[in-house]
């Protein structure tokens, strides 16, 4: 499946194509507004324009460092034989799109880990540089905010909740203690809605304790930040909640048992004779009794009563392709795989020997992960 590109893309680096969202405009707008008094403090020979400028060119700067950081996750995943999409930059940041977890909780920290060592990596080096540079030059103004963001970029991450990268280090840890990913999850998730919460709360009290009022800009962000890491904390608690019910999802006893028809009989007719039986689904098979087809519920629901009599079930029907006909002993991961790779209303169970098992509903696989 193809998802519409994220943005500008802007090369590939290591084999990986780096996007820029185009609300990285927004972002890249408020830092040079923001950064721009310091830049004219620290520079106040040069026009307001020019200051401008240089604001804007920390901005693109930090931007690449970001970079770095998400390259950094996506080389040790690439080493680990994970497959990487793409790298997007936008509003808060950076986002790696690893398309497949670590089987590993040593592997899931040290992809985690990559990034913080990367900002605080550079952080290290624009430190020294800072050191020997003067520091009223364009350069030296540069490398000293590049220092000083890179330490907050990596000191950030590092904070130990999902989704941040600290809190898949937590996960790991938690992983390799309970060998239970999915406690690790929780945890940690559950730790990222805790600094969710802190991180507006100390916005607001910090100042006030010192006697000051909060800053209405500060409180702003850490407002946008703290639902960034609330909304993927949950997003990590729900994809735990379904990966905890996996082991109940059996192809077999979620079944529905299936009446045979010829494609010719009247939908009324086989819906008649489905009702009477108790059966929940209906098959087409041919002359010989070998299935063709699975009669659609979408497809019966949508054709009103009284047409019913006029339609043939074939008419309603899918007719199987192989990648419909599923082993009645699936279950868990590898039923959930089976069926992501062709998405149906409907699939025909069947035994080892071919037999017809029955017909498994994909609303009533969902039901079990909704819980309704
Ligand atoms: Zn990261």
């Amino acid at each position: 499946m193809s998802t519409p590109s994220p943005g500008l893309r802007m090369g590939r680096p290591f084999g990986i194509p780096v996007y820029v969202s185009p609300t990285w405009l927004i972002v890249a707008a408020f830092i040079t507004i923001s950064f721009k008094p310091q830049v004219g403090d620290r520079l106040p020979e040069f026009s307001e324009l020019a200051q401008y400028g240089i604001a804007l060119m920390f901005a693109v700067l930090l931007y690449v460092s970001v970079l770095l950081h998400e390259l950094a996750h996506c080389v040790v995943a690439k080493a680990y034989g994970l497959p990487v999409k793409r790298i997007t930059l936008y509003l808060l940041g950076g986002v790696s799109e690893i398309e497949k977890e670590p089987d590993t909780p040593g592997k899931e920290f040290l992809v985690s880990f990559a990034g913080p060592m990367a900002s605080l990596g550079l952080a290290g080096v624009f430190f020294l540089a800072d050191r020997v540079m003067d520091g009223n030059s364009v350069a030296g103004v540069l490398v000293f905010m590049l220092w000083f963001s890179n330490l907050i970029v990596g000191i950030f991450n590092l904070l130990p909740g999902l989704p941040l990268d600290g809190g898949r280090m937590l996960r790991a840890g938690v992983w390799k203690a309970t060998s239970s990913p999915n406690s690790g999850t929780v945890a940690a998730a559950w730790v990222g809605r805790v600094l969710a919460v802190a991180l507006v709360l100390s916005q607001l009290i910090l100042p006030l304790m010192a006697g000051q009022e909060p800053d209405f800009t500060t409180v702003l962000w850490s407002m946008v930040l703290a639902s960034f890491i609330w909304i993927g904390a949950s997003q990590s608690l729900r994809v735990a909640k379904v990966r905890s019910r996996l082991p109940q999802v059996r192809a077999r006893t979620l079944a529905r048992r299936a009446l045979p028809v010829t494609a010719e009989v009247p939908l009324a007719e086989a819906l008649r004779r489905a009702r009477e039986t108790g059966a929940g689904a209906i098959v087409v098979v041919d002359h010989e009794g070998r299935p063709t087809a699975i009669v659609n519920e979408a497809a019966v629901n949508a054709t009103p009563e009284q047409r019913r009599p006029w339609v043939t079930a074939g008419a309603v029907a899918r007719s199987l392709e192989p990648a419909l006909v599923l082993g009645a002993d699936l279950e868990g991961e590898p039923l959930i795989d089976a069926m992501r790779g062709n998405p149906a209303g409907e699939y025909l169970l069947v035994e080892r020997g071919g037999e017809i098992y029955g017909v498994l509903v994909t609303a009533d696989v969902n039901k079990v992960f909704t819980g309704v």
